[in-house]
Order: C-alpha cells, then structure tokens, then sequence
C-alpha cells in the first residue's frame, strides 16, 4: 500500500483529501499542529488503520519514519485572512521554513510532492481572469503580506528545488474554496454569512459588496488537486484551481438569505478591508487542458450541502 504524507491535515481542504486517498486506499500519514484546524474533522478517519495522525508543526524535522512516503501534498498554514492576520508570524514560517522542510525531505527520498499555493499570490489583480502566467500585484508590505508573501517565497522555493535538485514538484494555486468542515467561526465569507443568516444575526459586508469572488466546492478542488499530483506529466507546472463562475459579495450574501429562508438584515462597512482584492476569477484553462478537470457542483447545490452541515452542528 503506497503511504502518502498530508500536511495541514486535520484542516478543512486537508481533512476532505485525507478522507478520499483513504477511500482511493492508501495510507495516509497526517501531520499537522492544529493551529487552525478542528480535531473534529479527522475524528471518523482515526479508527481507520490507514489513517495516521501525527500532531507536530511542519516547520521543525519530521519525527515519524517518513523514507517510505510516495507522495506529499503540503497544505499546511493558516488560510483564512482572519486566521492569518491573528498567526501572522506562523503563518510566515509555515510557508517558508514549512516548505523548505518539506521540499527536502521530497529530494532525500525522492517523493513527489505538491505545494497549495494561492489566488492571493495574484493579489489585487490588475488582469482578470487570472491565467498562471500573469505574475500579480500583490503588496508586499501590509496586514495580507504574510500570507502572500510567504506564499510567493514558498513557489520560488520550489522552483529552485525543482531546478537545482531535479526534484518532483507542482504547485496548485487555490482560489476560494467552501463546504462542510470549514470551522464556524473561521472568518471566511461563506462560513460567516451562512451561520449569521442561520442564527438571524445581521450579515456584515465589508465595503460596498460590489468586490468579487469564484467559489469552488471542497469536492471539486480535491478531485482537482489529486489530478495535479497523479496526471503524468505535472512535474513543474502550476496549476490555477477554482470555480470560475464569479459572483459579487453583496450577491452571495442575498442567496444565502434566500436558501436560508432567513431574516437577517444586510450591513455594510463604510470601507473595504486593506489591500482586499476587487475582483478574483480563476482561468482554469490549463487545468481543464491537462488535468482534464473542471467543477462540476454549482453554487447552490454547494451552498445548500454547507447550510445543511452548519444546521447539524447547532
Ligand atoms: P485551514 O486553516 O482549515 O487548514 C490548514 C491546516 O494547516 C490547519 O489544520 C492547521 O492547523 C494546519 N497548519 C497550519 N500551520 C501549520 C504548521 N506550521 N504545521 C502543521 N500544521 C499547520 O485552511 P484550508 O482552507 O484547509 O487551507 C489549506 C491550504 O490550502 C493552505 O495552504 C491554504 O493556503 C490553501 N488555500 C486554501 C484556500 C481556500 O479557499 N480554502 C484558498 C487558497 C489556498
Ligand atoms: N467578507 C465580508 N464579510 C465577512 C467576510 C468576508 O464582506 O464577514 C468579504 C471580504 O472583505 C472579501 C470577501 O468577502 O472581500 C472574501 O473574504 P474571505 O475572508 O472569505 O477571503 P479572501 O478571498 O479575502 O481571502
């Protein structure tokens, strides 16, 4: 059985990927130190004797017996602007010294691996839809640049180990993705205005609404991600993963109020965050291309599976 190592395990993406290699049958080593992630998401996986959970930070040197891994997929740091913004430092050092660990540890034992990066490494982007080609305008100065930042550092890592080490790398940039297992109060947009609207509790806009987002749904990027790992062929590439179906934040909050049936009132903030990007849509082009990949699961089919899993945990 072959093992695979998946960072940021027990977190919302890394607990759905975790779930579906075990159901592919492998074995799955889980690494992660909880520092956004819910124990409850791994729960049903720890009686499975496939199943390894190992709580330890990706930043220092792996304790477990790692020379028999195939695969690692790295996903651990902090995802969500809020969680970020409160673990700026961490998440600095996830994705930096995070990522030159796991880069080594893929050249030692010459495991493939791939590295989560991020639609925010396009930051306010300036060429819409964003392709992979298009190098961004991200601020690298400011409260987001911890994340952004240490994301760009984390593909120009690869890139070296890539070019200097011949190692077996690719990355996969990520735009928004929802579903179960996104923890309640994690700040993204989906999981707040879903369980506001639920408790009737006023929706908070920030800005005008008129700032846009694509929102892919967990099932989708997982069967992406496992594509860009297994597909021959995906050595050194990017991939951009995401919906590309594009929708305003003020929209988004008006479906959920409907599918909802909810009578929560809208606000709005006088300003949009710092440095918040306008607008955001994947060009899944490439993917579609050479992973032969594509969303299947619209907005509100992925919407009503996440209000009914925010129902079930009240
Ligand atoms: P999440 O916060 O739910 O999960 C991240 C997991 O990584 C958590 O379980 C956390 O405890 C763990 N972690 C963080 N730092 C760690 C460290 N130093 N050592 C070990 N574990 C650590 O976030 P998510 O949405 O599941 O995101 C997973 C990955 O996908 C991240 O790399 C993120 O940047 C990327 N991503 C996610 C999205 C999205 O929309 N969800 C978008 C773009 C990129
Ligand atoms: N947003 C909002 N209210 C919230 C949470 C988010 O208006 O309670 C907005 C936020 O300002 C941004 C968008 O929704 O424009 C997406 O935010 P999120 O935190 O989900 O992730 P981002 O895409 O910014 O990383």
């Amino acid at each position: 059985m072959e093992k695979i190592l998946v960072t940021g395990g027990v977190g919302f993406i890394g607990s759905h990927l975790c779930n579906s290699l075990l159901s592919d049958g492998f074995a799955v080593v889980c690494l992660d130190n909880l520092i956004t992630g819910n124990r409850g998401n791994i729960k049903s996986l720890l009686t499975n004797p496939n199943f390894e959970f190992i709580e330890a930070d990706v930043i220092k040197p792996l304790t477990f017996d790692y020379l028999n891994l195939k695969y690692i997929f790295h996903l651990a740091s902090p995802a969500s602007p809020i969680d970020y913004q409160n673990n700026s430092e961490e998440t600095l050092l996830a994705n930096s010294l995070g990522t030159l660990n796991i880069l080594n540890i893929a050249k030692e034992i010459k495991a493939k691996v791939l590295i989560a990066s991020t639609s925010e490494i396009y930051g306010d982007p300036l060429e819409h839809p964003q392709k992979e080609i298009y190098w961004g305008n991200a601020n690298s100065f400011g409260p987001r640049s911890c994340y952004d930042e240490s994301k760009r550092f984390a593909e120009a890592a690869t890139y070296v180990f890539l070019n200097k080490y011949g190692i077996d790398a690719r990355i996969i940039r990520i735009f928004n993705t929802y579903g179960p297992n996104m923890r309640k109060d994690d700040g993204r947009v989906i999981s707040n205005f879903i369980n506001w609207a639920i408790n009737g509790l006023p929706i908070k806009i920030d800005g005008d609404g008129s700032q846009t987002r694509s929102f892919c749904y967990i099932t989708d990027l997982v069967s992406g991600i496992k594509k860009a790992m297994f597909t021959d062929g995906t050595r050194g590439e990017i991939f951009n993963l995401g919906n590309p179906d594009e929708f305003k934040i003020g929209d988004l909050s008006n479906k959920i109020i409907e599918l909802t049936d909810s009578k929560s009132e809208v606000i709005f903030s006088n300003s949009f965050r710092p440095d918040d990007p306008m607008q955001r849509c994947p060009d899944i082009t490439k993917a579609k291309g050479i992973l032969k990949w594509e969303p299947k699961v619209d907005l509100i089919d992925g919407l009503q599976k996440t209000i009914e899993y925010y129902k079930d945990l009240k």
